[in-house]
């Protein structure tokens, strides 16, 4: 086998204001939007990347609601422990759960990954635990703070030391957000994750409208992804419909080398 293999699954949908993610869109147009998750086999240990919705928003069909009224729909098949299955793992064959941060969207499952390291950036664990930002539902603590054994890092970290997973500071998004490099083949896809939320926003450097707490820092952050595209990555953004159905079709997908064509 290659040195990793990357899969792309969506582990819930969510209908959101175009205007929340691009701000100056207009205030009626809902689009429906991917919750990207992302499983790297790798013969050094299975390695994830967020977890994706919460199994207590599973319905049989229709939508719900999250904390703050957002509309999402979650299937029984699409929550991360049953999507793990379609690939043949059980939640103890994943060694290390990489946190981005700790949205709601991003850390749903890790309740049920009892067995895995959750690895996330140290200013993003301050601010998860920060009582102000839970007030306001920034966080959403029963859906990560379980005691879990959490790895904190600073900064840049290769987690194999074999340049095949490279965790990158973008932080702006959150405090401690971190966006992913991961090796496919010979080159790099760079996982953007809510730097950039779509394609557009990245494109046209338009910020969203929820969470900018720090738009200096994102746009900093969104610097740092282009000058990582000029040097030959190939951006996957974080909620981005139509990139994200090129890759997967919501179940885990492998990712060729040749399919990050699609993506340029
Ligand atoms: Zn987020």
């Amino acid at each position: 086998m290659s040195k990793a293999d990357l899969y792309i699954m969506s582990c819930g949908w969510i209908k959101i204001p175009a205007q929340a993610l691009i701000r100056d869109r207009s205030s009626d147009e809902i689009i429906v939007v991917p919750v990207p998750v992302y499983l790297i086999k790798h013969p050094k240990g299975n390695v994830l990347i967020d977890t994706g919705l919460s199994s207590e928003f599973i319905q049989t069909s229709g939508t719900t609601q999250n904390d703050f009224g957002l509309e999402i729909q979650l299937n029984k098949d699409e929550y991360i422990i049953n999507q793990l299955k379609k690939v043949g793992l059980d939640k103890s064959d994943i060694k290390y759960v990489i946190n981005t941060h700790l949205h709601w969207d991003h850390c749903g499952g890790n309740k049920d990954l009892t067995e895995s390291i959750m690895i996330i950036q140290s200013p993003e664990w301050d601010s998860a635990n920060n009582p102000e930002y839970i007030a306001k539902k920034y966080y959403v603590p029963r859906l990560f703070n379980q005691h879990q054994n959490f790895s904190l890092i600073d900064g840049e970290y290769d987690l194999y030391d074999d340049g095949s997973i490279i965790l990158v500071p973008t932080y702006g998004h959150t405090d401690g957000h971190q966006s992913i490099r991961v090796k496919v083949g010979d080159r790099y896809l760079l996982l953007t994750i809510d730097t950039a939320y779509l394609r557009e926003a990245f494109e046209r450097r338009i910020l969203p409208n929820i969470a900018v707490d720090n738009e200096e820092t994102i746009l900093q952050s969104l610097d740092y992804l282009k000058q990582q595209q000029d040097a030959g990555d190939v951006l996957f953004f974080g909620h981005d419909y139509q990139d994200f159905i090129k890759v997967s079709d919501g179940s885990p997908n492998k990712v060729t080398e040749e399919m990050l064509d699609l993506l340029i």
